[in-house]
């Protein structure tokens, strides 16, 4: 068995998101190559050869991958796609960008989101939200999968001492350009990393009462901040912070919901987290079916006196 694992980067530093891919490569068995895509990327390859279990890393170092723009990065996998028996990515915006585009240009089918590993070409995926886990296998010659990154424990970052080799940029596709990007620059630590994440819903009321309330608290605690989608929707706060079905997916150690009522679509983003906490003043909120700690009361009195307690 041969694995690429296409690594996730910023051209500065390997994403965590990685190190639970090649986790995810090591239950399948085999040599695990790991292909650094980027511009000016030596140091990402550079670590990339360090993490525990890695065999190579490939690094295809263009402007053309500057920016992960999917077509071009599609193309080089494509290219050299075919010498393995599997191409995994994490189960990411970037991952999900990517993979489908390089799975048709090797015309293989593709599987998503994998949970678990049965066999070499046998996978468990959560579908309806996460309400049913199915089982697939693929009869695929080349297996393309993404993987759901909470669900498998990273790789050592550190440990290894994998050679690092170059391969030839497939240069620019030529059908998409980078145009401009806006990073929301935050000091708390991103939502899909964080060991605590403090989320608010549709019950904080506003997003100016949002901060009020929840920035005390997760400042306190260090933790990251995200929001049930009718927060989002409601204009609270941004988009990429929502946590759920179509948002992100969630599994720290504390997990602390506070006027979320725990909606399916919710529940699917965030219930694999270790401890859940619900603070709710409506006691039959469908979030008490998941929550290890269950708080009946006005958020805007209980969280300042939790706040004042920490
Ligand atoms: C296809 C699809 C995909 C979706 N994807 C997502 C997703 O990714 N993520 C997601 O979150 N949702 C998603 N949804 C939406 C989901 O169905 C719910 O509508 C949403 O999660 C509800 O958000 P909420 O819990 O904040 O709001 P509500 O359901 O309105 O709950 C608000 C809660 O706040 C409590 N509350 C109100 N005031 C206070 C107070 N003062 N103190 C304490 N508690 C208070 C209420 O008791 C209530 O339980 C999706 C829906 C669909 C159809």
């Amino acid at each position: 068995m041969s694995i690429l694992v296409i690594a996730e980067h910023d051209n500065k530093a390997l994403n965590g998101a990685t190190l639970n891919v090649v986790a995810a490569a090591q239950k399948i068995g085999g040599d695990i190559t790991v292909l650094v895509a980027g511009s000016g990327a030596q140091a990402v390859a550079d670590q990339a050869a360090k993490v525990a279990g890695v065999s190579k890393v490939l690094l295809a170092d263009d402007a053309a991958y500057a920016n992960q723009l999917a077509e071009n990065v599609a193309k080089l996998v494509a290219s050299i796609g075919s010498g393995y028996s599997h191409i995994l990515a994490a189960s990411t915006t970037t991952g999900k960008n990517i993979l489908p585009r390089a799975a048709a240009l090797l015309d293989a089918s593709m599987i998503t989101d994998i949970i678990a590993v049965d066999s070499a070409n046998t996978f468990k995926r959560p579908i309806y939200a996460g309400n049913a886990i199915a089982t697939v296998q693929s009869d695929e010659s080349i297996v393309v999968a993404t993987v759901r990154g909470t669900a498998f424990d990273p790789v050592a970052a550190e440990g290894g001492s994998a050679a690092v080799e170059a391969v030839a940029s497939t240069g620019d596709a030529g059908i998409s350009k980078f145009v401009s990007e806006e990073i929301v620059k935050s000091e708390r630590p991103e939502l899909t990393a964080a060991r605590i994440v403090v989320s608010g819903g549709r019950g904080v009321g506003s997003g100016e009462n949002y901060h009020t309330v929840l920035d005390p608290l997760a400042d306190k605690l260090g933790a990251a901040q995200g929001a049930s989608r009718a927060a989002v929707d409601a204009g609270f706060v941004p988009n990429d912070m929502q946590v759920g079905q179509t948002g992100k997916i969630v599994a720290p150690e504390l997990y602390i919901a506070v006027g979320i009522s725990g909606a399916i679509q919710h529940l699917a983003g965030m219930k694999e987290s270790k401890v859940i906490v619900a603070i709710n003043k409506d006691e039959e909120a469908p979030i008490n079916a998941v929550a290890d700690y269950w708080l009946v009361g006005d958020l805007n009195t209980v969280v300042p006196e939790l706040v004042s307690k920490i």
